[in-house]
């Protein structure tokens, strides 16, 4: 019996590791390939979905094809993953049959450097199929490693999770079962990494030091008062995304998303940002997650009966450790990690004093927010 395995973390499956499965199966004359999901990755940062997710789209993936079953040996294994321990198991599994497993040319670069790298040479072999940017040795290979040089699809996991996060499709570069999968469970969607090198792009280097920071000390918030810290993270990565707009481009993107002005935003065209930044949110990064749009909205002015999302990104924003000292700040911070609303009362206060001192008008929103706050901590003495 000859058994192939696609080992990888399938974050998420997609044609090329189907494309690869199919023409090592076919070289290598194998009964069946089985694909192993793994737990943690030893060389690679850990997967984006969790196992469960990863293994039930691989399943999706493969259920047309009856040469291919999936196994969920490595992620009941836990831990690191090294294949040595797999080729162990399968080994025990299978006494009689011959092992190979399937890499793509980018992980052949590597092999060497696996884990007992030479045990592992003796306990099996390795398929090597050619992938898209990498050069597949022709005869300078070892004898554990069998060349198959067919055709690749240029498609990566890495990519695909980065075009869910923007917001583009991702049609025909994996199964639809699969996609579907995805899109059901709002996989990909909130990547604050790919969000944040987008930010990095858009903004100054200070704005993006004190984005940093924000992002920070919202998950701290969140973390204290319960609310979810990947939204807080999101709202935080993208509350200033559109602040290095010149008012011109500010006014003419508002009209292009629809965004109602007042002649206090049109005076004080910096209060524009906000808003566009939640609109470019959705149209850059597909995020429609009210809570998240609505803290990127009102982090400069506030507003009205506030949700708990909205109070940390305010707050935070002004309170983030790369913020320049003034007056008031500290006590701010102090209250903030006990008291989410009076931190809030406090922030609008501090930020109304400061607009009057510089003798700007304050927008009506600051003024019915702190109104909102006094009125509800007072009916809840
Ligand atoms: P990521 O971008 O997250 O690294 P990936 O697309 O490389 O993901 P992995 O799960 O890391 O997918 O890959 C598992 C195995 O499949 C590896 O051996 C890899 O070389 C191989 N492989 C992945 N994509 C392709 C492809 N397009 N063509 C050939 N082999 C591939
Ligand atoms: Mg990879």
């Amino acid at each position: 019996m000859k058994i192939a395995v696609m080992g990888g973390t399938f974050d998420p499956i997609h044609f090329g590791h189907l494309r690869a499965a199919e023409q090592a199966r076919e070289a290598f004359g194998a009964d069946s390939v089985i694909f192993i999901p793994s737990a943690l990755p030893a060389y690679k940062p850990t997967p984006e979905a969790c196992a469960e997710d990863r293994f039930n789209m691989c399943v999706l993936a493969t259920e047309s094809n009856p040469h291919f079953e999936v196994s969920k040996m490595e992620l009941e294994r836990g831990g690191e993953t090294f294949t040595i321990d797999t080729a162990e198991q399968l080994k025990k599994m299978y006494p009689e049959a011959e092992i190979a497993f399937i890499i793509g040319a980018d992980s052949l670069e590597t092999l060497h450097e696996w884990h007992r790298a030479n045990e592992l040479f003796e306990k099996c072999s390795f398929v090597a199929v050619s992938r898209p940017g990498f050069i597949l040795p022709q005869n300078t290979c070892p004898p554990h490693v069998t060349i198959i040089d067919g055709a690749a699809f240029d498609i990566s996991s890495s990519g695909i999770r980065k075009r869910i996060c923007f917001g583009k499709s991702v049609r025909y570069l994996l199964p639809e079962s699969v996609e579907r999968y995805i899109e059901k469970k709002s996989l990909y969607k909130l990547n604050i990494d790919i969000i944040l090198s987008k930010a990095k792009e858009k903004l100054s280097k200070k704005r993006f030091i004190h984005t940093l920071g924000v992002v920070e000390e919202a998950a701290k918030l969140a973390r204290i008062f319960g609310a979810d810290e990947q939204k807080a993270k999101t709202a935080a990565a993208l509350h200033d995304y559109a602040r290095r707009h010149s008012t011109d481009k500010l006014i003419a993107l508002c009209g292009k998303y629809g965004i109602k002005t007042d002649k206090i935003m049109l005076d004080k065209p910096v209060l524009l940002h906000a808003h566009v930044s939640a609109a470019e949110a959705t149209s850059k990064f597909n995020i429609t997650d009210e809570e998240i749009i609505s803290a990127i909205k009102y982090h400069t002015t506030g507003k009205s009966n506030m949700s708990l999302l909205d109070k940390i990104i305010y707050v935070a924003d002004m309170t983030e450790k790369n913020r320049e000292n003034y007056k008031g700040l500290d006590e701010l911070r102090m209250l903030s990690y006990n008291d989410i609303d009076a931190a809030t009362e406090f922030a609008l206060k501090l930020s109304i004093e400061f607009t009057e001192i510089k003798n700007e008008p304050v927008h009506p929103l600051s003024i019915e927010a702190l109104n909102h706050l006094k009125a509800t901590s007072i009916s809840e003495e």
